[in-house]
């Protein structure tokens, strides 16, 4: 390609709502455009790169015997509404009429759709496993797009869905794709891990994340600094606290505490650390038609991390609660509550149709202090493990300062990009769209399914924040819009121009996706056009060229070495090997 007949509009211009690097470069480097609000288009560059990124991906998942397809990208509602998916996926699903009054949607995702393909042609377990991906265009209305491709409504999305007769050859697809991402990821130059993750909306039993670690991210991941553990903030675990020393010892008694409906105020009453103070969150479950009341106890340092709140809530009660409200101190008084005396005593008397749920570190916990649902009014010596049946989960915050569950090794917390989120869907979507087979015995069984999901597009987003400058795009080899770009200095010097396109020739030739930027402009102009795309290297062809000397800039970190005429072609070859 010569640059002089390439349609990519770079610009110096900011744009005005590009908080990230990411976003910034791609517009000023005429990759993307915006069009609206998170929806973009792909301009030449940008679509190279994509396209590159596409065919990485299409090869790693063909060698794992997944077989390409594409799904229709608008569905007909009622696909969803039998799965039961259509009410509660909520506000980021786009549905319309079409001129038949005909409800469809705009797929945010494809289980549905595949599910119903499958069971349409596979009837006999002979007939399995069988893994079907696409690469194709997303739709979901965030609530918040922003950070260019990151987040946008519109994108890119690789999906896969594997079928098969049971959960062994499940468990064995899913470590599969573990595999195919981690080569995936790695070959893209990423540095990634594979972190244990909530299932969302999606469901299913068991999920893994790969996120790109990067101080942007949306997301946070609690890293073991000592082992392998990783997982999201939504679900990370934690080994059991250490009690402080001087625990408050007192028999059990209702005490006056007037004035301490925090914390704060309760800790420095009693002069105790808040890690004996027995802290109540209440909640509203949110269901389809109503919402049930929900009380979350707690240490009273520790924060209620919601992800876990609602799954706890949902594994307690067996609903299918989508999301916690905040409930009101008027709501709270309503219920006959005291906010900030709400203990565990006499609970179920006060709000007979209350869910309560203890957090697992409170579980044998004895030395506490917990409000007598009176006001002014709090018990001490609160010893839990005197009551049985009481509903212990996990539904805390992992904090930094808590060690890891399975090392007790130190843990951090960093910010991450989530670019690949796998599943083991069971036969949730079997199920409710009734999809099943004979199996050896000849008895009809659900399928059990597996999906698989790359961001795309938020990949570009993601190789940008981990290598650009502040001089603009760097991306990574497999993934830069040309492996090289042949500069010539001045092309108005016929000698150098013939050079430069004889190298550009040759480089060609052996195969390395090369740009000649033959444009009239100055030299600096095109140096920063370079630092702006970020072609993987730069060769000058100035005035020492005539000579045999060739300046070869290396975009990661802009090093500049000298190499010789004949070794032009193999020295590229190699670097990019
Ligand atoms: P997030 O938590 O970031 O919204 P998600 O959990 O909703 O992501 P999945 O449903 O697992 O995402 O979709 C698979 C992949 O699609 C994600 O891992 C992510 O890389 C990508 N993705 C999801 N939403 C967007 C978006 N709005 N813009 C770009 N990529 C996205
Ligand atoms: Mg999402």
């Amino acid at each position: 390609m010569r640059f002089s007949q390439l349609f990519a509009p770079t610009t110096k211009e900011v744009p005005k709502d590009a908080l990230l690097k990411s976003h910034r470069f791609m517009v000023q480097g005429g990759f993307i455009q915006q069009m609206g609000s998170g929806l973009y288009h792909f301009l030449p560059l940008g679509h190279k790169v994509l396209g590159k990124i596409r065919a990485l991906i299409k090869e790693v998942m063909d060698s794992y015997n997944a077989q390409e397809c594409t799904l229709g990208f608008v569905v007909p509602a009622s696909l969803w509404q039998e799965s039961g998916r259509f009410e509660q996926y909520g506000k980021e699903l786009l549905s319309f009429l079409d001129r038949k009054e005909n409800p469809c949607v705009l797929s945010p995702t494809h289980e549905e759709a595949i599910t119903q393909i499958i069971k349409t042609h596979i009837k006999s377990y002979k007939q399995l496993p069988l893994n079907l991906y696409q690469i194709h265009t997303k739709f979901r209305d965030e609530i918040r797009p922003r950070f260019g491709l990151m987040r946008a409504r519109e994108f890119v999305m690789k999906d896969a869905y594997s079928f098969h007769a049971n959960t062994e050859c499940l468990d064995t697809e899913f470590m599969r794709m573990h595999a195919a991402y981690s080569q995936i990821f790695a070959r893209l130059g990423l540095n990634f891990r594979a972190v244990e993750a909530d299932s969302g909306a999606i469901g299913g039993s068991k999920s893994q994340e790969f996120v790109v670690l990067a101080e942007c991210g949306e997301d946070s991941v609690i890293v073991c600094q000592e082992c392998a553990y990783a997982a999201n903030v939504e679900i990370a675990k934690r080994a059991k606290r250490q009690e402080p020393e001087n625990p408050p010892k007192a028999h059990f008694a209702k005490f006056h505490t007037p004035n301490t409906p925090t914390i704060e105020k309760l800790s420095a009453f009693f002069k105790v650390p808040p890690y004996f103070l027995m802290k109540a969150v209440l909640k509203k479950a949110r269901l389809s038609t109503s919402a049930r009341p929900v009380v979350f106890f707690l240490r009273g340092d520790d924060q209620l991390e919601e992800t876990k709140a609602l799954n706890a809530f949902n594994r307690s009660t067996q609903q299918n609660a989508l999301e916690l409200e905040e409930m009101s101190a008027h709501e709270i008084a309503k219920l006959g509550l005291p906010v900030g005396y709400i203990g565990a005593y006499g609970l179920k008397h006060l709000v007979p149709d209350i869910e309560v749920i203890f957090d697992v570190d409170l579980q044998e916990a004895d030395c506490l202090i917990c409000g007598a649902n009176e006001v002014d009014q709090h018990f001490v010596g609160v010893d839990l493990s005197s009551f049985a049946h009481l509903n212990y989960q996990d539904i805390a915050q992992t904090r930094p300062q808590d060690r890891c569950p399975e090392c007790q090794g130190p843990l951090s917390e960093q910010r991450s990009i989530e670019v690949g989120h796998i599943f083991k869907l069971g036969n949730k979507y079997s199920k409710s769209l009734e999809a099943r087979f004979l199996d050896q015995e000849g008895r009809l069984q659900y399928f059990e399914m597996g999906c698989y999901g790359i961001g795309v597009t938020r990949l570009m987003s993601a190789i940008l924040e981990q290598y650009s400058d502040e001089k603009g795009c760097v991306w990574s080899k497999a993934s830069a819009p040309f492996e090289v770009v042949v500069v010539v200095a001045n092309p108005k010097d016929r000698a150098l121009e013939a050079l430069g396109t004889q190298i550009y020739e040759e480089l060609k030739a052996a195969k390395i996706d090369v740009l000649l930027d033959d444009r009239p402009d100055r030299f600096g102009a095109k140096m920063a056009d370079f630092e702006l795309i970020g072609c993987s290297y730069a060769l000058i062809i100035g005035k020492q060229a005539l000579e045999g000397q060739f300046e070869l800039i290396t975009r990661q970190g802009l090093g500049k070495r000298v190499i010789a005429r004949e070794s032009v072609v193999q020295t590229l070859v190699e670097a990019l090997a």
